[in-house]
C-alpha cells in the first residue's frame, strides 16, 4: 500500500510525493531531519526530537517555517493518514529550491517540509538482537566539531556512509567511528555505550549526535541501579570491557559482541545490555503523545 507524505502543506501519494530538482536539500545537502519512532500509537520521546531539530535548524541558520506546535500537529497528522501504531517518522527540512550555488540567498522559496511515516525500520539482519552485532573500526574519523558540528542531524551523512560502507566491504554489521584524536565518537547511525561492573560509559557528545536514545537508556541506567557516564574512551577501554551496545531511535539498544574480530566479554550479549534492553522495551510501550487522542 503507497504511504501517504506530507509535502509543502499537502498529503500526497509517495509516488506523487516529490520535491524540485533544484532543491539544495537535493543539490548540497542543505537541510536538516529527525528520525522518530511510534510505538502502540504513541510518538516516543517526540518533544525531545523536536528539540533537536529546531536546534539543528538554528545551528545552520535555517528557519522552519511552522510553529513548532503547527509541525507537531504535521507530523501526528502524517502518522493517522498511514494508520501508524508502530512505526519510524522521518520530518526533514531543507533550504528548498533555488539557483545552482550553495549560497543560501539563492532559496528564495523559502523551506522544503517533508514528513513520511512508516510502518516498520529494520537496520540490522533479524538475529542481530539475540546474537549480537560485529563492528570494525572505521578507517574514516568521525568529522570533527571545528569542522562541523557532529551534533546537528543535518543531510549531509557521506561521512558515516563511507563508515558504513566499510563496515560492509569488510562483512560487518556496523561501524565504530573514532573522532579525529582517536577517541571512540559513535557508530555509523546510532551512539555507542561500554559497560563494566555497573557502569555504562558514553562519550561526551562533542563528537557524535546527541542521541535520544542513548539519553533515555542513561535515564533509564540510573533508574535499575547503574551508574551512567560521560567521558572520552578509547579502543583500550572497549577491548577490555565486559559489554557494549549501540543505541538509537531505528536500531534502539543493538548488543555489540565483536569489534575487529575481537569478542567483546564472553562474545555474547551481556547481562547490563540486556537489562537495558527490557527496560527500553518497557518504557517505549508505555510512554509517548498519543497520535489518537
Ligand atoms: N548518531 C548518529 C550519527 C545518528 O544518525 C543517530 C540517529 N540514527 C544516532 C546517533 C542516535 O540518535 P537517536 O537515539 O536520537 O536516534
Amino acid at each position: 500500500m503507497e504511504l501517504i507524505v506530507y509535502v509543502n502543506g499537502k498529503f500526497r501519494p509517495q509516488s506523487e510525493a516529490t520535491v524540485n530538482v533544484f532543491d539544495h536539500g537535493l543539490l548540497y545537502g542543505d537541510g536538516i531531519f529527525e528520525g522518530i519512532r511510534a510505538y502502540s500509537g504513541r510518538i516516543f520521546k517526540l518533544e525531545r526530537h523536536l528539540d533537536r531539530l529546531y536546534a539543528s535548524a538554528k545551528a545552520i541558520d535555517l528557519k522552519i517555517p511552522h510553529r513548532r506546535e503547527d509541525l507537531t500537529e504535521i507530523i501526528l497528522e502524517t502518522c493517522r493518514r498511514n494508520k501508524i501504531q508502530d512505526g519510524y517518522i522521518r520530518p526533514i527540512i531543507t533550504r528548498g529550491p533555488g539557483d545552482l550555488g550553495i549560497d543560501p540567498r539563492k532559496c528564495k522559496s523559502g523551506p522544503t517540509v517533508v514528513v513520511i511515516a512508516q510502518p516498520t525500520i529494520a537496520l540490522y539482519r533479524g538475529d542481530a538482537y539475540e546474537h549480537g552485532l560485529r563492528l570494525v573500526t572505521s578507517s574514516y574519523r568521525r568529522v570533527p566539531p571545528q569542522s562541523l558540528s557532529p551534533s546537528i542531524k543535518s543531510l549531509n551523512y557521506l561521512n558515516n556512509i563511507m563508515a558504513r560502507v566499510e563496515a560492509n566491504q569488510y562483512g560487518a554489521d556496523e561501524a565504530l567511528m573514532l573522532d579525529i584524536q582517536g577517541y571512540v565518537a559513535e557508530a555509523s547511525a546510532d551512539n555507542f555505550f561500554i559497560a563494566r561492573d555497573s557502569t555504562i560509559l558514553t562519550p561526551w557528545t562533542s563528537t557524535n549526535l546527541p542521541g535520544v536514545t542513548r539519553e533515555t537508556v542513561m535515564e533509564l541506567a540510573a533508574q535499575i541501579g547503574l551508574t551512567a557516564k560521560e567521558r572520552p574512551f578509547t579502543l583500550y577501554d572497549v577491548w577490555a570491557a565486559d559489554e557494549a551496545f549501540i543505541t538509537g531511535t531505528a536500531a534502539e539498544i543493538g548488543p555489540v559482541v565483536e569489534v575487529d574480530g575481537r569478542p567483546i566479554g564472553d562474545g555474547k550479549p551481556g547481562k547490563i545490555t540486556k537489562r537495558l534492553m527490557k527496560a527500553f522495551r518497557d518504557l517505549v510501550t508505555t510512554k509517548g503523545t498519543p497520535i489518537y487522542a
